[in-house]
């Protein structure tokens, strides 16, 4: 018997069903939690974030996918917070998607006598080969490929755009440089070089152990970072072979150039603004990023949207409200998600900073002219029966007033293409597959339960009715769009749509 003891109520912008279970003699406690919003939160971890308790307050708070950064951290300190991830995803009854964002190739300087060393505007500065510590002459650029791939004129950006060098003289071993803007540089600076194609591959050998490490851990998407060519996907996607989605990090103007060939090898993609800012003038960044997602959204592949937008957060309890409009625009856009970084990583306000966003896009997401964007910004339909089913789910669930739209898939795609309509409806995935519903986490409005695959429509649509109700998606009387395919377990084969009324 199944009854619900309290009626729903709200925490925050989450749904949480309390329903207790008579199982023999002992009553258990569920709770059958949703959010009341479609665009997910991504939150990274770090040291402000690495205990069972924190991340329950994250995950409550808003966060739907955990990132683990693999530019910092231990194997060991990762493979404890992925116990804790599943421990929590455990306790709440709800899958946790887990994104381990590898490092890539970023290009850093070597190290200064005195750890650190200003550069006069005007004066030369060079580069070169040797290990031995730096002074206000030179230091090591430990990447002979770049040596020898830069030219007279090339720019090199240091310390995230801070300082800028143009190339003068290059010769095999080293890089005579002007410095076109000066300023303080430190032992291990990053550096960019925004106009050559780098010669090098996307993945470092410590990124294969770090890969190597996550499919291991199960992790449900890999971040490849400085993706320059379709090649360095096919390559990452050739390790990865289908154990996890392929989310590439657009930070490269090369990126920008391949973005299509690189689309079409990717399973997500995220707006990687940190690096692409530093790279891109910052007036091409909105549009960069306006250009992403609508790319993305016609594939209909999940879309990030990362870095800086909660950025004072860091050390303040409160956004700007630039940043405000920043996470607005991104929901605006209809993107699938919107990331946090230092904020939950290593800020003073993690809580705050989710709690923020959640309301943020909660509140977006209640805007009429939020609705007339989703409506307006829909893409045509490819011709394919996932797609017409897709466009039909969507159709019929607007104009009869569904609750929901149900999808019954077992590798999750049905669920994407319905996602991809932008629907009025929330969408309800019922999967068989953990990893599936680990990965939707991630995707615009679903909802994603596990369950068992059912063995006929009429089984189907019984299965849906009674977990929307439970899900708080819909009532006693209220009507539900159901899509699946049949014969049933078998992918790639939706072809079956039903309205059900919920009795
Ligand atoms: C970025 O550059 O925006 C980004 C997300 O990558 P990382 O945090 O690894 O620099």
């Amino acid at each position: 018997m199944v009854n619900f003891t309290k009626s729903n109520y709200a925490r925050g912008s989450v749904l949480v069903r309390r329903q207790k279970k008579r199982q023999g003699s002992n009553m258990v406690t569920r709770l059958h939690m949703r959010r009341r919003r479609r665009t997910k939160i991504i939150a990274t971890l770090g040291p402000s974030s690495s205990t069972v308790e924190v991340l329950r307050r994250l995950h409550q708070a808003g966060a739907d996918v955990f990132r683990l950064n693999f530019s910092h951290g231990s194997h060991e300190d990762h493979a404890a917070r992925i116990a804790l991830i599943r421990e929590l995803e455990n306790e709440m009854g709800r899958p946790i998607g887990i994104l381990g964002d590898v490092q890539g190739p970023k290009l850093r300087v070597g190290k200064f006598g005195g750890g650190r060393v200003h550069l006069q505007t005007g004066q030369t500065f060079r580069l070169d080969l040797n290990p031995t510590p730096g002074d206000v002459n030179r230091v090591q650029l430990p990447h002979p490929e770049i040596i020898r791939a830069a030219t007279i004129g090339t720019s090199l950006l240091l310390d995230d755009g801070k300082l800028r060098l143009r190339v003068d003289k290059q010769r095999e071993d080293h890089l005579e440089c002007e410095v076109m803007v000066g300023g303080s540089l430190s032992d291990r600076k990053g550096v960019n070089v925004p106009d050559v194609i780098l010669p090098i591959p996307a993945l470092t050998p410590k990124d294969r152990l770090d890969l190597a490490f996550a499919l291991e851990m199960g992790l449900d998407y890999i971040g490849l970072s400085f993706v320059q060519r379709a090649e360095d996907v096919a390559e990452a996607r050739e390790i990865i072979a289908g154990r996890a989605w392929v989310m590439t990090k657009i930070e490269k103007p090369q990126a920008l150039d391949n973005l299509d060939a690189i689309l079409d090898l990717s399973d997500a993609v995220m707006v990687a603004r940190g690096d692409l800012g530093v790279e891109l003038p910052p007036e091409e960044v909105p549009l960069a990023q306006k250009r992403i997602v609508r790319a993305a959204r016609s594939r209909g592949l999940p879309v990030v949207v990362a870095t800086q937008m909660l950025e004072s957060m860091i050390t303040a309890p409160a956004p700007t409200r630039a940043e405000a409009s920043d996470v607005a625009t991104a929901v605006f856009d209809g993107t699938d998600a919107v990331m946090l970084s230092a904020e939950t990583a290593a800020g003073q306000f993690p809580y705050e900073a989710v709690n923020i966003m959640d309301r943020i896009i909660a509140r977006v997401e209640q805007d009429e002219g939020w609705r007339t964007l989703m409506d307006s910004g829909r893409f045509a339909p490819t011709p394919s029966t996932a797609d017409a089913m897709a466009t039909a789910a969507r159709q019929v669930a607007h104009t009869i007033g569904a609750k929901v739209i149900c999808a019954l898939t077992s590798s999750g795609s049905t669920a994407r293409r319905v996602a991809r309509e932008r629907p009025d409806a929330p969408i309800l995935c019922l999967t068989p597959e953990h990893e599936v519903a680990r990965r939707l986490a991630l995707v615009w409005g679903v909802h994603a339960v596990v369950t068992a695959d059912s063995h006929s429509m009429t089984e189907a649509v019984a299965k849906a009715i009674r977990i929307a109700h439970r899900e708080g998606f819909a009532k006693f009387g209220e009507e539900i769009v159901v899509i699946a395919g049949i014969p049933f377990g078998q992918p790639g084969t939706t072809n079956a749509l039903r309205v059900a009324i919920v009795k």
